[in-house]
């Protein structure tokens, strides 16, 4: 994230027309030109969110495809799971 020099408002990444990519402030407008590194850590701040967001479809996903039975399997795994630990945790 950086901050405008001139007003310390937010500055954003914006594609212009020749493909070039700015940072413009969201306050006052002002524009400076964007150094890849610059770039790369808004990209990278950005994907954590995506990444959620994938995780979710893919389980949702997931749960519909799984059966009644497999459901309740899986409930007594996650039981023995839970008695293991306590057992763990009672020694
Ligand atoms: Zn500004």
């Amino acid at each position: 994230m950086r901050f405008c020099p001139k007003c310390g408002g937010i500055m954003v990444p914006k594609k212009k027309e020749d493909g070039t990519v700015v940072l413009v402030c969201m306050r006052c407008g002002y524009e400076m030109p964007a150094d890849e590194k610059t770039l790369a850590s808004y990209k990278g701040e950005s994907k954590p969110t995506e990444r959620v967001l994938t995780t979710k479809v893919v389980s949702k996903a997931k749960k519909l495809k799984v059966s009644k039975e497999e459901l309740e399997q899986a409930r007594e795994d996650y039981y023995e799971l839970v008695l293991d630990q306590i057992g763990e945790y009672g020694e």
